[in-house]
């Protein structure tokens, strides 16, 4: 593709507001603007005026059939397609496309989980349009994003909760803006910008490989001689195979109207990473939902597989979503951007503080949020954010905020700290210097950014606490100045922050994340150290946490419950395939291997032994000896295992089911493994019906 092109391809095949402009009358279209900035409700003369536009525009692009795209509690996206076509008394087909099949969808949708939501006499879900993400045209089909959720009401997907927990901190941001004097706000939008990083290798060898096309990662394997200690993958340069991959790629999202705009490659061998241009959340959780599908689907017709499993590999880093967090008014106006005036700075304090204490008080529920079975490995495992969380907020802001605690007043503050003028706040510069990557949560500029998600994660979990939780504290914060006459407004709020900053400066940490003092550290301060998703998921229906979500209208008790056990099983049953899994890998596979090599040497030992009778064969006899040892050592971890998984089966709390999963199966399965791959660094790669490490990691063109 030329590079001129770029601004047309850009979007060409999104029914974007551009399209929506050119093709509706000005007053449905100012309708519709209305409905996705404030969720109003649409009427059905005016949606079907938009149906009948969309179609001919999605007709004109080719497409045949439309969707209701949405996004259940699988973490992956659902669609079933209905064709325009109607047929017509005379044996012909009109092209058909109505505002209520728009608006409202009616999936039979029953076998996605619910837990427990959904009676099976009312088992249908059903699908809502949202006109805040942009419908797009995908192999032919027009897809409308849409909330899905049950007959009562109830939330049964990730974007009804994502779209509550943008309200409720616009609701929040705003009251707290009027106080502060920015009467002309009347919206605040969460927005994201989700940076995914993902594995590419050859696709006939992912193919031979049970354990990647079953879990998606490996759950065998030596280690290749190399790995990542020389640090020549990160940002070297791309091979022309990937190369014309992320092209084809960017092209790709482009069309869509994804703004993917960084790549690069990553520090393990065969990582590589792609950041988009930041959205307003929804649309970039949509976004990166379709950016994950378009990374596999290119890898596929390229010849690769793309992986984007948190630990794909043992013993070289995993891959994560780094989630870049801010706040910005209808007026355009990032909260999170530091000021050069005196106003500026002091509004950047208040929102500041309020991420601060969101973040110490729901902790537990965040962390949470990130937990999958894949993420488990990634956390804590010393290239990763620890399990544990704390803020960064880089030297600059640390040296601010120590004199908003020693209590000098803000102008005082920056007189006798910081050696400015008397009477405005420090310009607080975007600390550069440091951007400490060991922090889970670090302040980088004018965004934070969470770098807990795992790669495989919707960006919708983390996003939805931390809106409500950002919501919560903005809300106490505007409860407890409300009243405060206008001449003390100043005074009063920076004693409050001291106040705040004093209760959650046990969050503020800006060493080495990775280190053991500073766990040790964390556990002296009371932070959360949750280990696994079975620790951290019972924090999501703790009854603060209840309380919270009911009271910003994010989630219901009942809603948390069904997603605590949905969580619980899924991390459950994703064990038990990789359970499985490893057994018959192992069983088929790898004795295969190890079974022929061993006869192998055992044969031509013999054979020599035969025609010299006085040869040591040392080295031989070595071999034989370390496989046969650890053929017997396999086959006990094998019953074991089998066994244990077997009692697995046979439970039924959801919580301990989990917690076995992770104290028992998991253990086996490192033992097993630990034996395995003992052996098979001494099987040469022929032997063996699947690909090494080795070969998998660097043999990408
Ligand atoms: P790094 O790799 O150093 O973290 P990048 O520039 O690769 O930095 O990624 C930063 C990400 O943060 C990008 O996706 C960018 O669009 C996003 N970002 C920048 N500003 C904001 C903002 N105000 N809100 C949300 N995300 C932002
Ligand atoms: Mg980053």
């Amino acid at each position: 593709m030329e590079t001129e092109s770029i601004p047309e391809i850009y979007g060409s095949l999104v029914f974007s507001d551009k399209v929506m402009k050119e093709r509706l009358p000005k007053d449905i279209y100012k309708a519709v603007i209305k409905t996705s900035r404030n969720g109003t409700h649409l009427e059905l003369d005016v949606a079907n005026v938009v149906a009948a536009a969309m179609k001919e525009w999605a007709i004109e692009h080719g497409a045949t059939h439309f969707t209701h795209w949405f996004q259940p509690l699988t973490g992956l996206t659902a669609e079933k397609h209905d064709s325009f076509i109607s047929p017509t008394a005379d044996g012909g087909a009109i092209m058909e496309f109505s505002g209520k099949e728009l608006v409202k969808g009616e999936p039979d949708a029953s076998s996605f989980p619910s837990g427990g939501l959904r009676a099976t006499f009312e088992a249908r879900g059903y699908t809502a349009w949202d006109p805040s993400s942009p419908a797009f045209i995908k192999d032919r089909s027009l897809y409308i994003p849409t909330a899905f959720c049950s007959y009562g009401g109830e939330a049964l997907d990730k974007k009804t909760p994502l779209l509550r927990s943008m309200e409720a901190l616009s609701t929040e941001a705003v009251k707290v803006l009027h106080l502060l004097g920015k009467k002309e706000v009347t919206h605040v939008d969460t927005t994201i910008g989700s940076e995914q990083e993902y594995f590419l290798i050859d696709k006939d060898m992912y193919l031979k490989r049970k354990d990647l096309l079953m879990c998606g990662r490996t759950l065998i394997g030596a280690p290749a001689p190399k790995g990542q200690e020389m640090e020549d993958h990160y940002f070297g340069v791309l091979k022309p195979k990937v190369a014309e991959y992320m092209h084809d790629l960017d092209e790709e999202l482009w069309k869509l109207g994804v703004p993917a705009k960084t790549k690069h490659n990553e520090v393990a061998p065969s990582q590589h990473e792609l950041a988009p241009v930041f959205e307003t959340a929804n649309k970039a959780v949509d976004h990166n939902q379709l950016t994950m599908e378009m990374m596999k689907k290119v890898a596929d017709k390229r010849g690769y597989a793309c992986l984007l499993h948190e630990k794909p590999f043992e013993g070289i880093n995993g891959s994560g979503k780094h989630n870049n967090w801010s706040l910005v008014t209808d007026q355009g106006e990032n909260l999170l951007d530091p000021g050069k005036t005196h106003e500026e700075n002091f509004q950047f304090m208040v929102f500041l503080m309020a991420v601060i204490s969101a973040v110490d008080d729901y902790q537990d529920v965040l962390r949470a949020s990130v937990a999958t079975a894949g993420n488990d490995h990634r956390l804590g495992a010393n290239e990763a954010p620890p399990a544990v969380i704390s803020i960064f907020v880089g030297d600059e802001l640390a040296g601010f905020l120590k004199g908003l605690e020693e209590g000098h007043l803000p102008d005082k503050a920056v007189k006798t700290k910081m050696g400015m003028g008397a009477t405005v706040l420090p310009h607080i510069t975007k600390d550069t210097t440091d951007r400490n990557r060991t922090s889970p949560f670090a302040f980088t500029g004018n965004k934070f950014e969470f770098r807990m998600p795992g790669s495989s994660l919707s960006v919708a979990d983390p996003n939805i606490v931390l809106n409500t939780a950002v919501a919560e504290a903005l809300s106490q914060i505007y409860d407890a100045l409300k009243d405060v006459p206008e001449d003390k407004f100043e005074e009063e709020t920076m004693k409050y922050l001291k106040e705040l900053l004093a209760k959650h400066k046990r969050i503020l940490f800006n060493g080495n994340g990775y280190s053991d003092e500073w766990i040790a550290e964390a556990e002296k301060r009371g932070l959360c150290n949750l280990k696994s998703l079975p620790e951290a998921m019972p924090s999501l229906i703790a009854p603060k946490n209840v309380k919270v979500f009911e009271k910003h209208k994010v989630f219901t008790e009942q809603e948390l419950k069904s997603r605590y056990d949905i969580f619980l099983e899924n991390y459950s049953k994703t064990i038990h395939i990789e359970s499985l899994t490893m057994q018959e890998m192992v069983r088929k596979d790898f004795t295969e291997g190890l079974v022929t090599y061993l006869k192998a040497v055992t044969d031509e030992t013999a054979k020599k032994k035969a025609l010299i009778p006085d040869l040591k064969c040392e080295y031989e006899e070595h071999t034989i000896r370390v496989l046969d040892e650890s053929e017997s050592k396999i086959g006990e971890w094998l019953t074991k295992l089998s066994a244990d998984t077997k009692k697995a089966e046979q439970m039924t709390d959801n919580l301990e089911t989990a917690k076995y999963y992770h104290e028992v199966i998991l253990e086996d399965m490192e033992s097993l493994r630990s034996y395995v791959d003992e052996a098979e660094a001494y099987i040469p790669e022929d032997y063996l019906p699947y690909p090494t490490y080795g070969e998998l990691l660097f043999s990408l063109r």
